[in-house]
């Protein structure tokens, strides 16, 4: 009964991540978004979410 579909997670070894898109049905301009709060941050353009690995 998983009937959500949301994106995936992705974790980085890195403070900050660069998101151009998931390279598939969206893209957008390069951003670097910071993780270094250990938050879950969420791309402005293309939802796609990123954690910091711990
Ligand atoms: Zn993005």
């Amino acid at each position: 009964m998983n009937t959500n579909f949301q994106i995936e997670l992705k974790y980085i070894d890195n403070d900050s991540v660069s998101c151009s898109g998931d390279g598939w049905t969206q893209s957008h301009p390069l951003v670097y978004l910071d993780l270094s709060s250990g938050e879950v941050v969420v791309c402005p353009y293309c939802s796609l979410k990123f954690q910091k690995r711990k």
